[in-house]
């Protein structure tokens, strides 16, 4: 497949999506997970990637359990594959039972009332139901307790229970002491669904050198490219690349100031770029540098230059003075997400996680897809 939108001159924004990249990902993280089978987590619209080319490459890859948020992204998942397996993060919404069965779709069970009801709407439809059971083991947000292991075992004989799962709290930190003691608190709930295959894992989780992969590893964030290491190399290839186009450039003097309430002020004779994207297009404010604070930056013709002054809801200001003079033209593209500023190196620099600036990227760019 080529590129679906060849990038018009005017879109102020590329976003380009390497679906290669994406399922070099995903058989990565299942090479790693192996023997368990490896999922892929797809909420939040494919991490902000667009759900539908995104599960399409990773059903290319091999890949054949998805995991949703809610009933509606389920849907869009079961118009791309009537086969795939796809549970539904947020469990059973009063209410969305029958959209659920009606697209086939599996929620995650967080307490004894949802697997009651799961199984009151089996019994009305003539059938048992497939179902994940989600236990809470620290994160305190959203399962069942494990005390009541025991009685939800008792429960699920009325459904299918195809997954019996929990959720890491610091799996990004191997050393924190959070794993272990919910690696034993799963294992010892898991005891009452011995028939029942475990989940455990999310993208940090597969590299945990406890390897708690059990029978399925969920991973998301790193199938996107982020950084499932944090602190050492990112072993995923880049996914993402954003380019904004230069719409302005001008010289101002030392002492002259950039942008809303004149937060940075040119400390010697400065040239400046203007791009056309801004927080509209989910470019963090807190990306803006300020006192004590590192501000993010762009790729100009190898260069890195800093946004300077604050992000506003349709411009960015660079600092392109250091930068070859010739590459600063009206119309140019620069990078600012992709094999020179990882997402994460992004995300560092406006006090805020890799997932937050995937979630957040606008729809005003033109989008295309490579690959897969
Ligand atoms: C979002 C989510 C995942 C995926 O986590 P990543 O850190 O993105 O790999 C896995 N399991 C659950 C329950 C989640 O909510």
């Amino acid at each position: 497949m080529s590129a679906t939108h060849p990038p018009e001159p005017a879109e102020t924004g590329v976003l380009t999506i390497d679906l290669t990249a994406l399922a070099a990902n995903w058989r990565l993280l299942a090479a790693r997970s192996s023997p368990a089978e490896c999922a892929a987590v797809i909420k939040a619209n494919g991490y902000g990637l667009w759900l539908e080319p995104v599960m399409r490459a990773l059903l290319g890859a091999g890949c054949k359990s998805f995991f949703v948020a809610d009933a509606i992204e389920g849907e869009r998942a079961r118009a791309v594959s009537g086969e795939a397996v796809v549970y539904v993060l947020d469990g059973l919404a009063p209410g969305a039972g029958v959209r659920l069965v009606a697209a086939n779709l599996r929620p995650a069970l967080g307490s004894l009332d949802e697997i009651a009801e799961w199984g009151r709407i089996g019994r009305a439809s003539g059938r048992k139901l497939a179902a994940a059971l989600h236990f809470d083991t620290g994160m305190n947000r959203f399962g069942i307790a494990p005390r009541d292991a025991a009685q939800a075992a008792a429960q699920a004989e009325e459904i299918v229970a195809t997954l019996v799962m929990s959720h890491f709290v610091s799996s990004q930190l191997p050393d924190s002491t959070r794993n272990a003691a919910q690696i034993d608190a799963f294992a010892a709930l898991a005891a009452h669904f011995l028939s029942v295959p475990g989940s455990l894992c999310n993208s940090s989780g597969i590299f945990l050198p406890a390897r708690p992969h059990l029978d399925l590893t969920r991973p998301g964030y790193a199938l996107y490219g982020g950084n499932p290491t944090p602190g050492a190399a990112n072993p995923m290839r880049p996914v993402v690349r954003l380019e904004a186009r230069i719409v302005a450039t001008r010289a101002i003097e030392a002492g002259e100031s950039v942008g809303y309430d004149a937060t940075w002020t040119a400390g010697r004779a400065s040239r400046l770029a203007t791009l056309g994207l801004g927080y509209a297009d989910g470019a963090p404010i807190s990306a803006s540098g300020g006192a004590g604070k590192l501000a993010a930056e762009a790729v100009v013709a190898g260069v890195r230059c800093p946004f300077v002054g604050r992000v506003s809801m349709d411009f960015v200001v660079l600092d392109v003075t250091d930068a070859p003079q010739d590459a600063i033209r009206r119309g140019a593209l620069v990078e600012l997400i992709g094999d020179t500023i990882g997402i994460d190196d992004l995300a560092a620099r406006s006090g805020t996680i890799g997932y937050e600036i995937l979630t957040r990227l606008g729809a005003r760019y033109a989008r295309r897809y490579l690959g897969a």
